[in-house]
């Protein structure tokens, strides 16, 4: 028996399609949580990036601004110095002083006593003839090829140089730098060159004690790109020449800046500040390794992005239940209305579709202008089949019956139901008054035809009357005049001897055989 889902489960249809609007709304609102939750997190997780990276570049620009001053301010006096002294020599009649007085002179106005030892003249061929030392015999020493002589010698106006990186030959090959200035005779004439080697293990020192992080560095640059010191420290590395670099180009742009960029020397990305120092041809960088000034906020942002993945996943947990759960009550809803329509011993429709059905066909009928017949199935002599087998046979008899009712409705087009006890309906559709007779001799001869013993009955075999009732065209209140003509005519097939067929004209066709 096939029911057609769009009339028999319109409640069904309704509660599921509020069902799927509360889940539409539920998804919604789960939806602007777990976005709600999304949104928060990254927002935050960003906000604590940015200051991340502002306090690194807070701390590594106060850390080069000491520096810087603090390297300024030595190479400074050094330079002082040297300044005093390339006057001192200007004086006519200096060199015609015992060297001591000279010495006592120019070392004494050096300024401090240590910057004064680092102190060399040179003549204008390029040999030591003092130093600020303890006053010894000049060395022989000759360093005409140097760069930090050369430039005064070719330039007059090279004014304060700061040398290359070279290996000292007065301090044992110690790793140095030099500031020079040139010495000029009253006439202008070129009469050798001032000196003040500054040792880098100097510089080194300064770095040293500095926190920059393991994968942070500092690096002292001459502003033609040679390192002159940095930080990790590694001898190949001072001399280098970085000028063609990307970051190098970066350093000469501004004065001072910061940006992010990754070291030619060991390709860590870092965050490098740098400035240069005073006005002297210095530049100087600190640079913080990226990774390092994000790290912290990394394990924060993982720790966060766990809970985050975890508040996600119990929202969708929770969704996933709560759907579930509605699925399972819908599924378990429209099995029991699936049950409730249907007649448990038969399996056909039962009295409460049946109302269903027949409301149904009559709208269809009154629309279409077509007839509608029905009819009414009674199994004969049914009270005397119970008693003589029982009540679990005449079960089976029912069983069979409504099979053999159910088929011949069903090939014309036919609904058949259960009434109620041994009594049937079938509602044929667009069906007339004469084909619903012949329906009802088929359904009869069928019934007959299972040949079921049936020893009270004046047939021997188990026997249907049938009375049909036409409406041609239908109406609205054919329902129950359908129902009562068949029942009327049920009675007179009963009353004219069973196992017959009757319509509204009376006996319908062969009968009884
Ligand atoms: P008639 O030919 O005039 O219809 O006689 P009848 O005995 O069939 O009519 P009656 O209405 O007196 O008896 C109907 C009987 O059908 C009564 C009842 O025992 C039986 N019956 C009704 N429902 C069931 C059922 O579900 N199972 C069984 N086994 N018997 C049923
Ligand atoms: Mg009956
Ligand atoms: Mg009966």
């Amino acid at each position: 028996m096939d029911i057609e889902p769009s009339s028999h489960t319109e409640g069904s249809e309704r509660v599921g399609f509020q069902r799927r609007l509360w889940m539409l709304r539920l998804n919604l609102v789960a939806g602007v949580i777990g976005f709600g939750i999304l949104i928060l997190s990254v927002h935050g997780i960003w906000n604590e990036r940015q200051e991340a990276w502002e306090r690194a570049q807070r701390a590594s620009r106060n850390l080069l601004t000491t520096l810087a001053r603090d390297l300024g301010s030595h190479l400074r006096s050094v330079d002082v110095a040297l300044i005093r002294i390339t006057r001192g020599l200007r004086y006519q009649g200096f060199t015609s002083l015992p060297p001591e007085v000279q010495h006592g002179i120019l070392f004494d106005q050096a300024g401090s006593a240590s910057i004064a030892r680092t102190i060399l003249l040179l003549n204008a061929s390029g040999d030591l003839v003092a130093d600020g030392g303890p006053l010894l015999a000049p060395r022989g020493l000759n360093v005409s090829d140097a760069d930090f002589f050369k430039i005064h010698k070719e330039r007059s106006f090279a004014g304060l140089f700061l040398s290359h990186p070279y290996e000292s030959q007065i301090k044992l090959g110690t790793l140095s730098i030099a500031l020079s200035r040139r010495l000029s005779k009253p006439d202008g004439e070129f009469a050798g060159v001032a000196v003040a080697e500054i040792a880098l293990s100097d510089i080194y020192e300064r770095f040293q004690n500095l926190n920059i992080g393991p994968g942070g560095s500092i690096t002292l640059f001459r502003d033609d790109g040679t390192i002159l010191m940095r930080l990790p420290y590694d001898r190949e590395d001072i001399g280098r020449k970085l000028s063609d670099t990307a970051n190098f180009q970066r350093f000469r742009e501004k004065d001072s800046g910061s940006f992010e960029g990754i070291a030619a020397i060991d390709r860590i990305r870092r965050l490098y500040t740098f400035s240069r120092v005073d006005d002297l041809s210095l530049i100087l960088t600190v640079s913080l390794s990226v990774d390092e000034i994000l790290a912290p906020w990394w394990r924060r942002t993982m720790v966060l992005a766990v809970i985050t993945g975890v508040l996600c996943a119990a929202v969708m947990r929770l969704m996933f239940l709560f759907r579930r759960e509605l699925g399972r009550r819908t599924r378990a809803e429209k099995a029991l209305e699936r049950l409730s329509a249907m007649d448990p011993l038969t399996g056909l429709p039962n009295r409460r579709t049946l109302d269903k059905i027949l409301r149904r066909e009559l709208q269809q009928a009154i629309r279409s202008g077509s007839p509608l017949s029905l009819l009414f199935v009674d199994v004969d002599c049914f009270k005397g089949y119970n008693d003589e087998y029982g009540h679990a046979k005449g079960d089976d008899v029912l069983r069979a019956v409504a099979d053999a009712i159910d088929a011949p409705s069903q090939r014309s087009g036919g609904i058949a139901a259960r009434y109620g006890g041994e009594e049937f309906i079938v509602v044929l559709p667009e069906i007339g008054q004469t084909d619903a007779g012949v329906v009802a001799q088929t359904i009869r001869k069928a019934v007959a035809g299972l040949g079921i013993e049936h020893r009270r009955s004046a047939f021997n075999i188990v026997t249907v009357s049938i009375g049909a009732a036409t409406a041609s065209p239908a109406r609205e209140d054919d329902a129950i005049r359908l129902l009562k003509a068949a029942d009327a005519a049920l009675y007179e097939a009963k009353a004219a001897g069973r196992n017959r067929v009757f319509g509204p004209g009376g006996e319908n066709g062969a009968s009884a055989t």
